[in-house]
């Protein structure tokens, strides 16, 4: 655990680590959590060129994290992060692009990125001796949260728009969180879990307000580093990454940023966020260079994206103005598409994660790439958890009587 503070993404003012919970009081901006970089450095250099085996999971950073050690071990908790990086040589060659990475979230225990945020949030809540941690969620962070939670034996409560896919409504029941789905959307939960967690003095994880979420999420970022930009000594990684309230994006943004600040990382990558196009909100102000992410009346089929009013916009502005990046929109058809070709190597991404691959066919298209410009994919979530959003990507099978001419007939 190392030693932090807060400071304000908005007004910059800061804070000492008990002196506030979730957002400023001043301005009710997202606070980043500041590590003591001078006195990890040389810790942090070790981390990272040892090699030695290393846990496989994202507590192997547990020293750049603001959390003490969760404990945990033999369970689900100790295995979130630490997700494998594949080259997909084919999809590399079908895509002209001689340095390509995809890195695939889905073994995360429960098969997504949000995983990571959980995990850190599931210990900062058992270390503050809070009880029950509430969460509102479109799904994944839902399940992510249950998911932690009942690897150690915590209580759990989650608030989903009753629209959220059913494979994901069974993974919050399935890990027995109280679950309630609200007739409203992903912004009406999320409002009301906040007032919920208030009035009952819960605990509440909810993206783009606890400062923690961030903070397991740029572990993804030391995993970059550490899988590709080391190893391969990768001058500037172009990095694409699906974006909804824009916490991932922020948190990926923090960890090149820490890593940078522990001089490990000279240069930090540049940062490609992509949003469906009916669900743009944070592109719709990069686009006109203004601070202020206005809502919009999301509608996409990528349910863990679509979002009305983007609850970390100023902090995933902020990730690619500063790295040199863009943002980049795709519609619904080029996101089914994404998921039929990275299927095609043998990854099943859901229409969330597969956006960010739909956000890169559309960069190349603009020209916005060269060919030996090294890039990263960052692949969010399993697509078992959105059986029915796939079926939509691929052809039928068809079905024939179980007779060998019928077979021969259809082959031919
Ligand atoms: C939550 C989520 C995203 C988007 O993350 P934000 O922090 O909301 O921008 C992308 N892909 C998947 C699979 C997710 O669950
Ligand atoms: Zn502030």
């Amino acid at each position: 655990m190392s030693a932090f503070s807060y400071r304000c993404s908005r007004c910059g003012a800061t804070y000492a680590a008990h002196e506030v919970t979730y957002t400023c009081p001043q301005c009710s901006g997202n606070l980043d959590v500041l590590l003591d970089y001078e006195a990890l450095k040389p810790e942090a250099g070790r981390l990272f060129s040892d090699p030695t085996a290393k846990e496989p999971s994202l507590w192997r950073y547990l020293p750049l994290l603001p959390v003490g050690d969760p404990g945990g071990e033999g369970t689900p908790l100790r295995r979130a992060g630490w997700t494998p990086t594949y080259t997909l040589p084919r999809l590399a060659a079908s895509l002209g692009l001689r340095h390509f990475w995809l890195k695939d979230e889905s073994p995360n225990p429960t098969a997504s990125f949000k995983d990571r945020a959980s995990a850190v949030v599931v210990a900062r809540a058992r270390e503050i001796g809070a009880k029950v941690v509430i969460t509102a969620s479109t799904g994944n962070a839902g399940a992510a949260l249950a998911g932690m939670a009942a690897a150690v034996g915590h209580k759990a409560v989650i608030l989903a728009p009753k629209t959220a896919p059913q494979a994901k409504i069974a993974q919050l029941l399935i890990f027995g969180a109280q679950v309630v789905l609200v007739d409203g959307t992903y912004d009406d939960a999320f409002d009301l879990s906040v007032a919920a967690a208030e009035k009952l003095g819960w605990y509440c994880r909810n993206t783009g307000y606890n400062p923690f979420t961030a903070e397991g999420k740029k572990t993804a970022a030391y995993e970059i580093y550490e899988q590709v930009i080391r190893p391969h000594s990768v001058e500037r990684l172009n990095v694409f990454i699906p974006v909804g309230d824009g916490n991932i994006i922020s948190g990926v943004y923090k960890g090149f940023w820490d890593l940078h600040r522990l001089g490990l990382l000279e240069t930090m990558p540049r940062l490609f966020g992509v949003q469906a196009e009916g669900s743009a909100a944070i592109a719709k102000a990069w686009a006109s260079d203004s601070d202020t992410v206005a809502p919009v009346a999301a509608s996409t089929l990528a349910d863990s994206i679509s979002v009305d009013l983007p609850r970390d916009g100023f902090r995933a502005l902020r990730a690619v103005r500063e790295t040199d990046g863009a943002y980049i929109t795709v519609p619904d058809a080029a996101i089914l598409e994404a998921i039929a070709e990275v299927g095609k190597v043998g990854i099943f991404p859901e229409p969330a994660a597969a956006t960010a691959f739909a956000g890169l066919k559309a960069a190349l298209a603009q020209g916005l790439l060269a060919a030996d410009a090294p890039v990263l994919v960052l692949s969010t979530g399993s697509g078992l958890t959105d059986v029915k959003a796939a079926m939509e990507a691929v052809p039928a099978a068809p079905i024939v009587p179980p007779d060998l001419e019928a077979l021969s007939r259809l082959l031919a």
